[in-house]
């Protein structure tokens, strides 16, 4: 089993400036804090596979920007230019928490190609699977906006170009980030060829966005599925999550290539979300979309790194996540499991079993 991997350090070097939480300084925020969407969770999770010695047995893949051709299959092109220029002035607001800092229009361009690089290898045969480490994320940008820390579109461009450029005719995405996958829903919600599923906190980002009811439409009625969890829900109510929704949603659509959406934001210490997963949880999921991109389609799955944002847990997840991708276990014990794993609030709780029966009920897929 190869497993490619896609990491630049120039993904670091977009920059967000001081803040607190989401937010940026200014007002009655004090400057001198890293705003929470900084480098350092990246970039530790790479360190964290090199220490640990799997990153030597990866297959290192070199990002490629994407073209301007590329980007427009998503992105409108005034979209485009405002973010050229903000990028080559002093940077901006693009949209609700979206902002573009000086140099991030070519770093977006090259977290976007770093996914369709990846999704290439995959197709091309040079590796079997592969995670794109790539930052700024991607799943909330829309075509005109840039939103929640994204500015293009990264897996979404990913599947306009094995659709358009490579031919492949159906495609699914699971997000697993805790924020729901709005970007992925708007660009294919009237596309029956492309199954977009979000499980995702229910009502923390963007507003007002992500509900069951969100099924798609036109032809594409029945391929948005949407599972908002409550916050505190912990292994057992993703387990649920994955067991009655994701694993017979994808059974029934039978994808030609798997892509995911790979936050690390429910973990149970992150400063973003109320959820209680750990590194363990991210490994279960990994290995059941592994297991299903082999039975259904030949094994094609790409990830590509959304959010996640305590610098200590993030990397563990990111490590368990690749150790199950490549089929390596490293010496490295996660000291956070035990913190998280002996809490009683992981099993499914009732009112957890509900909100999954209500996606399941919702979901034309899965009648
Ligand atoms: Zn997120």
């Amino acid at each position: 089993m190869t497993t490619g991997f896609v990491w630049h350090e120039r993904y670091a070097w977009h920059d967000l400036g001081s803040g607190a939480g989401p937010l940026r300084a200014g007002g009655w925020i004090e400057p001198g804090e890293p705003h929470a969407e900084h480098p350092a969770t990246k970039r530790r999770i790479r360190n964290l596979l090199d220490a640990s010695g799997l990153l030597p047995r990866l297959a290192l893949l070199t990002p490629r920007p994407a073209t301007e051709e590329q980007l427009l299959r998503f992105h409108t092109p005034q979209y485009l230019s405002r973010v050229r220029e903000l990028s080559a002035g002093e940077g901006g607001s693009v949209g609700l928490d979206g902002w573009v800092g000086r140099g991030s229009y070519e770093v977006a361009a090259l977290a976007a190609g770093g996914t369709i690089t990846a999704i290439d290898a995959v197709l091309d045969g040079a590796v079997d699977n592969a995670y794109a480490l790539v930052r700024p994320c991607g799943h909330h940008a829309e075509p005109a906006e840039g939103k929640g820390f994204c500015i293009f579109g990264n897996l979404v461009l990913g599947a306009m170009h094995a659709r358009d450029a490579r031919g492949i005719e159906r495609i699914a995405v699971v997000d697993w980030d805790v924020h729901h996958g709005n970007g992925t829903q708007a660009a294919f919600y009237d596309d029956p060829s492309v199954l977009t599923i979000s499980v995702h906190q229910d009502g923390v980002f963007p507003p007002a966005s992500g509900s069951v009811h969100e099924k798609g439409a036109g032809a594409g009625v029945g391929t948005n599925i949407n599972v908002p969890l409550p916050p505190g829900s912990g292994g057992g109510a993703y387990r649920d999550a994955f067991e009655r929704v994701v694993i017979p949603a994808l059974h029934r659509f039978r994808p030609d290539l798997l892509l995911v959406a790979s936050g690390f934001d429910a973990n149970g210490f992150d400063p973003m979300s109320r959820q209680l997963l750990s590194s363990e949880d991210f490994r279960r999921m990994a290995r059941s979309v592994r297991e299903l991109a082999d039975e259904l389609c030949g094994g094609r799955l790409v990830l590509s790194h959304e959010g996640g944002y305590h610098t200590g847990v993030v990397p563990f997840c990111g490590l368990a996540v690749l150790e199950e991708l490549s089929g390596e276990r490293t010496e490295v014990q996660d000291p956070f499991v035990p913190l998280l794993a002996n809490s009683p609030w992981q099993s499914l709780q009732p009112h957890q079993r509900a909100a999954v029966d209500a996606a399941v009920a919702a979901a034309p897929l899965l009648a």
